[in-house]
């Protein structure tokens, strides 16, 4: 099957006075798995219905395939899309849910079957042709409907927050089983999620939205490494954030105090910044290098997660999070400690408050 692009170019969508999608302009590349990630309210379902024709755009143009789909039917567009809640019929059994919409699309008798057949076969699920969905287990709920709406053979896969109602372990899995889905039969893919993790890793790009605007499009690392503003920079990985101004070098500030800040990082005086690093760059009672941020507090407490420590360090009147990896054996720092903290300058960003 060929593999469709699409296309939103300056789409805006209101509902009464409530404006919900506002300037929407992104490219999904053919085959591409692709995320619009934000928090609850800021569009994301809206964007995939309208692209799925359940919802309508007052200006703009949505192009599926280089077609304009603008007022085209939904059943007509040959995108198949998978809800949060499954949807699945309860009285039919899993290979009558997942014929439904070959049998509504009145295909002969033997390619129904041979379709079901694959797209059970594809999610893992031959053999459980005849039990019916309260037989199942979240996971394999989820698997028939993915079944269902691949059996249609669509040239675009909708998945609506497709694994937010399964335990944090079978999100885990299921969203490895997705991305392996995806590379076998490489179909361009938008998938809704509020969970950055999810997004970053499963998705080739993903679009950040908040209150109906796109912030930024980038890959996973592109997003986390370069974010162009603040709301991105905190919701893709966690973030230090300070406020305060700058002046010849100098951040000044009212939680972190005074600070120098090394000559690599911009310094040009302005009132009104944010200084902002991540946990995991920040070095404790290390030599720091010759350019870096450096600063010293106390440990004011700290949760240990396996792999890392996470330290809350008083600097002054702020709480620096400081995320160290932890090794065997290796005791934690306890409160109250005096510790000196680097960042080094790379690592530093000075961002618009
Ligand atoms: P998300 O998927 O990011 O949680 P939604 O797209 O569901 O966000 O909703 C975005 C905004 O649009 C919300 O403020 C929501 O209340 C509003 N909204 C969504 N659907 C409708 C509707 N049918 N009528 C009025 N407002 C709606």
């Amino acid at each position: 099957m060929a593999k469709v692009k699409v296309e939103a170019r300056g789409i805006e969508l209101s509902y009464g006075s409530t404006r919900v999608l506002r300037d929407i302009t992104l490219t999904v590349e053919p085959g591409e798995f692709f995320a619009l990630l934000g928090p609850s309210g800021s569009g994301k379902s809206t964007l995939l219905r309208l692209i799925a024709g359940f919802a309508q755009h007052q200006a703009g143009q949505l192009l599926i395939g280089g077609n304009d789909v603008t007022g085209i039917a939904p059943w007509k567009r040959n995108v198949g899309m998978v809800f949060q809640n499954y949807a699945l019929w309860p009285h039919m059994t899993v290979a009558r849910n997942v014929a439904f919409g070959l049998e509504e699309r009145k295909l002969p008798r033997d390619v129904v079957r041979q379709r079901t057949d694959a797209a059970l076969e594809l999610v893992g699920l031959t053999g459980y042709e005849s039990r019916r969905p309260n037989q199942l287990s979240g996971g394999q709920q989820q698997r028939v409907a993915l079944a269902r709406t691949l059996a249609i053979e669509p040239q675009l896969l909708l998945l609506d927050e497709p694994l937010s109602n399964l335990d944090a372990k079978l999100r885990v899995q299921m969203r490895q089983e997705l991305l392996r889905l995806h590379r076998r039969l490489s179909i361009t893919t938008i998938f809704v999620t509020h969970d950055q993790e999810e997004a970053m890793t499963i998705c080739d790009r993903i679009a950040v939205m908040d209150q109906g605007v796109i912030q930024q499009i980038g890959t996973p690392i592109e997003l986390f490494d370069h974010p162009v503003n603040r709301f991105v920079a905190q919701f893709v990985g966690s973030l230090n954030l300070f406020e305060g101004n700058l002046t010849a070098g100098r951040f000044a500030s009212p939680t972190l105090g005074e600070c120098e800040l090394p000559p690599s990082v911009e310094r040009a005086a302005r009132s009104d910044v944010h200084l902002a690093f991540r946990p995991h760059v920040v070095r404790l009672n290390e030599i720091p290098d010759s350019d870096g941020l450096r600063l010293e507090g106390q440990i004011a407490g700290s949760e240990f997660m396996g792999e890392f420590v996470r330290y809350e360090i008083r600097v002054h009147q702020a709480i620096v999070i400081a995320d160290q990896s932890h090794a065997r054996g290796a005791d934690r720092i306890a409160d109250g400690t005096p510790v000196r903290l680097s960042v080094p300058a790379g690592e530093l960003r000075v961002m618009e408050a």
